[in-house]
């Protein structure tokens, strides 16, 4: 796979001073929380707002997404505060549906990046797209599964690519919800040092009181971004409520984290 400075032209051209941060909502809810957040996050450092319109969950019986419904929602959130958007595709039908409206980012999740008939289905629904397409790692630590996703979007003529990495399942339960191991990001960056590369704190700690570190370590391994679920009411949200933080602590985190300005 050759990945090259005209696949990260898309965040060189964003011309920012610090690190990309996408933040939001681990789920749309409602369009009241949907844009209680976007609102709470337009004066910042913010320049992506995320939200799971379709959420695939490990097993049946949790929330599992408002559905197409929340994209009128991020539209106008999106035209009221002038974030772009961004969100998670997990077939060929959402992809279809997602590209009716004009959303900037669509991420692959990492339930979805393990099954190469599934991207493969979606790489070709997004044939040719100028919109940026992210690939979460997959759940376990592959990879070459992980590139593999990426290189089946590049053959589809998809060149607006990063990748987002979100820890990896672990049977036996460790600090993190998903162990970070970052030595495969670190031989990613290696590999394909033009491939956008941005970290998950959220679903590498699964505990708000962790994400600041993560956030720290992934910014001194010279990540691109920071991808963080951001709520209005953490605790009460309807899907990982324990990892969310406030756009309140989004703003104070990116305040105070370390930056190597030279970097950006
Ligand atoms: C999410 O971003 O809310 C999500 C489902 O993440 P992952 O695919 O990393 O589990
Ligand atoms: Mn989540």
């Amino acid at each position: 796979m050759e990945i090259t400075r005209e696949n990260r032209k898309w965040l060189d051209d964003l011309q920012l001073s610090h690190p990309l941060v996408i933040a939001g909502p681990c789920s749309a809810e409602t369009e009241e929380q949907v844009l209680e957040t976007a609102h709470a996050l337009k004066d910042s450092d913010v320049t992506m707002l995320r939200a799971g319109v379709w959420k695939p969950r490990t097993r049946p019986g949790s929330f599992e997404g408002v559905g197409a419904i929340a994209l009128p929602w991020l539209m106008r959130a999106k035209k009221e505060t002038g974030l772009q958007i961004a969100i998670e595709v997990g077939s060929a039908m959402h992809v279809k549906i997602a590209l009716q409206y004009d959303i900037d980012v669509l991420w692959l999740g990492a339930r979805t990046t393990v099954n190469p008939f599934l991207v493969q289905e979606i790489a070709e629904a997004l044939n040719g797209t100028d919109k940026v397409v992210l690939v979460k790692n997959p759940v376990n630590p592959d990879l070459s599964l992980w590139l593999g996703a990426v290189e089946r979007l590049q053959a589809q003529g998809i060149k607006n690519l990063g990748v987002i990495h979100r820890g990896f399942s672990t049977y036996r339960k460790t600090d993190y919800r998903n162990n970070p191991q970052w030595q495969i990001p670190i031989d990613l960056k290696s590999k394909h040092p033009d491939l956008p590369l941005i970290c998950d704190p959220s679903h590498i700690t699964g505990n708000r009181e962790m994400i600041f570190d993560v956030c720290q370590t992934a910014l001194d391994l010279r990540f691109d971004g920071l991808m963080v679920e951001t709520h209005p009411t953490p605790e009460q949200a309807w899907s990982d409520a324990a990892q969310q933080i406030t756009p309140s602590t989004m703003i104070q985190i990116m305040e105070d984290l370390r930056i190597r300005k030279k970097d950006f």
